[in-house]
């Protein structure tokens, strides 16, 4: 398996092209994409192939989300009686929605491995790390022995763990992070989730559905602080406020102690005094990730992580005081820039670009992101905040349209239109800055925004592409023909793009 002289003939003098440490979504896609160019490639990887968002992540949390959705839809007797539909009372049988998030898992993790065999990509098991320049070092997992490979060029993809605070213990069982509650081995009566972010988000849709009671706790002084907020404020509404979640703002998890009960103690986040202790069933701790660059050896090439994440400029190159190192590029959550699957896998293909020759730059600003609760939430682009800061520093008016899904026949038909976009554009040249939707499939409806975003579109050519009727696209397509408008009476003089 780890035969150096099979396959492709690396470049001259070395034992491969290319070797990535860490197999989850980032360096899969740079390993694939290598070898497809007919580079010789080895692949790293100490725990599951696949990462985080194969095994602990992305798709068992889709999976538990999407048995969740489906229960809690057929228990909403109001939502379909809407319909003329009574349903008898849901069972649901909650290992075998484990199962199938289990199931998915291995199908996943299977099906990436073989891509990557079938690629000519050597699978190298074993902790990985940086021995000078252009050599990495394989710790063989079992054995523990240790071998040295030579590649013209490296790429670290290591990926993230979950990050505990200070002060909260967890024991895995009854206080645990999204690695273990993936597994969905019981189901708490009252669960307190620390952090409202979106892994928090999505637990909470999950647990709910379930029949679980939960308590939101968020140090910043609102929930969803990360979200836009009169998206998060709407969505607040229906997927906090609406149901069976007491949601805390501006307290902080000061001390979480594992047992039966579980015993939280809650200080005031701005003056750290006590404001009460909680005793739950369990704790699942969503308080963010931290990037995994131990004991790479980073120092033997002279590159100091920020915060542990490693510097890399757009081409995804690593940089040691600011300047690139020949032949050593990162890419994926290591790298702390939007920490999504799909950033991973696309700097992934950026990194290998250049290495092949083809200059390239990631485009931050096009990568969407969303957070699948029933209804999902996505974005694309800057934030509103983002978007004034730079309409002030280039002297242009920034416009803001909402387009509402209780407009949108097809949300109407599926009773379900309580949603909002936003949509972020220049007035002067009408090119789209960036949306904010909350809603009935909001995660598929912001690809065609990021696609234009990617484009550096106007809306006054998007306003006039035909959208399928009756399609919640048309919410996106309403979005763009008030946007437009705003830029014609804005710029009457402007025509076309
Ligand atoms: C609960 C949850 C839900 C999520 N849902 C989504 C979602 O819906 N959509 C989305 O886009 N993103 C989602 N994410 C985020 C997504 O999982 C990550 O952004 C993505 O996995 C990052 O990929 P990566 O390749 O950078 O790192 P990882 O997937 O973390 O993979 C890194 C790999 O490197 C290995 N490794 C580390 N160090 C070494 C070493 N020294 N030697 C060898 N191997 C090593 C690790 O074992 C790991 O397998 C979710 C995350 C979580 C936790």
């Amino acid at each position: 398996m780890s035969d150096p002289t099979s396959g492709p003939t690396a470049s001259s003098g070395f034992d491969y092209d290319v070797v990535v440490i860490g197999a989850g979504y980032g360096g899969f896609d740079a390993a694939k994409h290598a070898a497809e160019h007919g580079l010789k490639v080895a692949i790293v990887e100490s725990r599951d192939m696949g990462g985080t968002c194969v095994n602990r992540g992305c798709v068992p949390s889709k999976a538990l989300l999407a048995a969740a959705g489906r229960v809690r839809e057929l228990a909403d007797a109001e939502h379909l009686a809407g319909f003329g539909i009574h349903a008898a009372p849901v069972r649901f049988e909650r290992q075998k929605i484990a199962d199938h998030a289990r199931q998915l898992v291995e199908t996943i993790r299977t099906n990436l491995t073989r891509t990557l065999e079938r690629a000519g990509v050597t699978i190298l098991r074993g902790k990985g790390r940086l021995d000078g320049p252009q050599r990495v070092v394989v710790r063989e997992s079992g054995g523990g022995v240790e071998r040295a490979y030579s590649a013209r060029d490296v790429i670290i993809a290591t990926g993230s763990d979950p990050f505990v605070p200070p002060g909260i213990e967890t024991d895995g069982r009854t206080v645990f992070t999204s690695d273990e509650s993936i597994n969905l081995e019981w189901l708490p009566r009252w669960i307190a989730i620390i952090g409202s972010g979106y892994i928090g988000l999505e637990f909470a849709d999950v647990y709910t559905a379930l029949g679980c009671e939960v308590t939101m706790i968020e140090a910043l002084d609102r929930v969803m602080p990360t979200f836009d907020p009169d998206i998060a404020k709407l969505a607040a509404r229906q997927l906090i406020d609406g149901r069976d979640i007491d949601a805390r703002a501006g307290v902080l998890a000061q001390k979480v102690t594992p047992g039966c009960p579980v015993r939280i103690e809650l200080v005031d986040m701005a003056t750290r005094e006590p404001v009460e202790t909680l005793e739950v069933d369990a704790v699942l701790v969503a308080t963010g990730r931290v990037p995994v660059s131990k004991d790479l050896g980073l120092a033997s090439v002279g590159v100091e992580t920020q915060r542990g994440f490693i510097p890399v400029d757009d081409t995804m190159r690593v940089l040691a005081d600011g300047a690139p190192v020949a032949h050593l590029w990162a890419v994926g959550d290591v790298t702390g820039k939007m920490m999504l699957a799909h950033t991973a896998a696309a700097q992934g293909a950026v990194a290998v670009d250049n290495i092949l020759g083809h200059p390239r730059r990631i485009d931050y600003r096009s990568i969407p992101a969303a957070t699948f609760t029933h209804p999902e939430i996505s974005s694309v682009g800057l934030s509103e905040a983002e978007a004034k800061e730079l309409a002030g520093q280039e002297g242009f008016e920034l416009g803001a349209v909402r387009s509402y899904f209780k407009a949108n026949s097809k949300a109407l038909a599926e009773l379900e239109s309580d949603g909002l976009m936003k949509l972020l554009f220049r007035k002067d040249t009408g090119e789209v800055l960036g949306a904010h939707i909350y809603g009935l499939h909001a995660a598929d409806l912001i690809q065609e925004v990021a696609n234009a975003v990617a484009r550096r579109q106007s809306v006054r050519q998007l306003a006039n592409e035909v959208h399928t009727h009756p399609t919640l696209s048309e919410v996106v397509e309403v979005a763009y023909k008030q946007a437009a408008m705003a830029v014609a009476s804005a710029q009457p003089s402007l025509v076309g793009v």
